[in-house]
């Protein structure tokens, strides 16, 4: 079995990155600049861009975080990403989601200019992708592509099954297993009769759910390829922080069965934030429109 070390494969892009961006700053071009929305106080959230802001910085982006209470209105929050849309330095933004429940999420992803879209979630994007045209790939199975790319893992022919469906993961994914990866790709979720008569089908087996060790060592096949994409916060008093994280799949049982597997953490979520940079320099660089 094979770690697919999210963390190592990000820093090696993120280094890139950072080359790049010292060289355009050499050559007085424009330095890429992400502003990034948080609205209220979560704090996964908090967290998440917090760590999107630290690796602008550290790659040599600008960032502008804008945050706001959890009482904004969602007529203020339109008209603060309508500001950003016109603000000819920002090159890329994203919103932290979840965003309150009084806030279209639909409305919010619609008012993003899709040039600065470079979470990839405006329906613009999304069609562009699903025409195989140049756009921003969303982050998180953008990075599981190149993840997979690294470790110069086989997917033309392969079956991969996806198990969730979600806009921000598990469609996305399959989409980009099918047309990007040449897989014969099988999309489950909670309404799937005998979830595992599937999943023990998969050579590459994708996992968005967000429930904590969902996937048990019967549900899959000697040799698999896992991708774990899930990231819950359950109590563990044993840690300062109050909590650990927790994959969807039960990564002890799992792992002695797989020829690859993502750990959580250290797996997908590093690459979301090296694929969420690597579509900001794009942007920068006016490379998809
Ligand atoms: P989501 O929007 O809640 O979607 C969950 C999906 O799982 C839904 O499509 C749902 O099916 C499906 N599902 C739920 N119960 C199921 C069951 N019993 N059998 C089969 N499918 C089932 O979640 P998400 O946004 O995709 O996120 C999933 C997990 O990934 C979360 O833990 C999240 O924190 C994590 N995540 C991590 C990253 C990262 O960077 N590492 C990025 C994004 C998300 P229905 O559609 O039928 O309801």
């Amino acid at each position: 079995m094979t770690l697919l070390d999210g963390k190592k494969t990000s820093a090696d892009i993120k280094e890139s990155i950072r080359l790049e961006v010292e060289q355009i700053k050499k050559d007085g071009g424009k330095i890429p600049h992400l502003a990034a929305i948080l609205v209220g106080e979560d704090g996964a959230s908090q967290t998440y861009v917090n760590r999107k802001v630290k690796d602008c910085e550290y790659v040599g982006f600008e960032s502008t975080l804008l945050r706001f209470q959890d009482s904004i209105t969602e007529e203020e929050l339109l008209a603060e990403i309508e500001k950003v849309n016109q603000d000819a330095d920002i090159d890329g933004l994203i919103v932290q989601l979840p965003l309150p429940k009084h806030i279209s999420k639909d409305k919010v992803m619609a008012t993003i200019d899709p040039k600065k879209d470079v979470d990839g979630f405006h329906i613009d994007n999304v069609g562009r992708m699903v025409s195989g045209k140049p756009c921003y790939l969303p982050a998180t199975p953008y990075g599981i592509l190149l993840l997979l790319e690294k470790y110069g893992i086989e997917t033309r022919g392969k079956h991969c099954v996806v198990v969730g469906r979600s806009h921000i993961v598990g469609t996305p994914m399959s989409i980009l297993m099918n047309l990007r990866a040449d897989c014969t790709v099988t999309i489950t979720h909670r309404h799937t009769v005998d979830l595992p008569k599937y999943t023990k089908e998969a050579d590459i087996l994708i996992v968005a759910v967000g429930i904590p060790e969902f996937i048990k060592a019967d549900m899959v096949k000697d040799d698999v390829v896992v991708v774990d994409v899930g990231i819950t916060r359950v109590e563990d008093t044993s840690k300062k922080s109050g909590f650990s994280l927790k994959g969807d799949v039960a990564f002890d049982e799992v792992a002695p069965k797989s020829s690859f597997i993502t750990p959580v953490p250290g797996g997908v979520g590093p690459m979301t934030i090296a694929s969420l940079l690597k579509n900001t320099l794009l942007a920068a660089k006016g490379e998809i429109y």
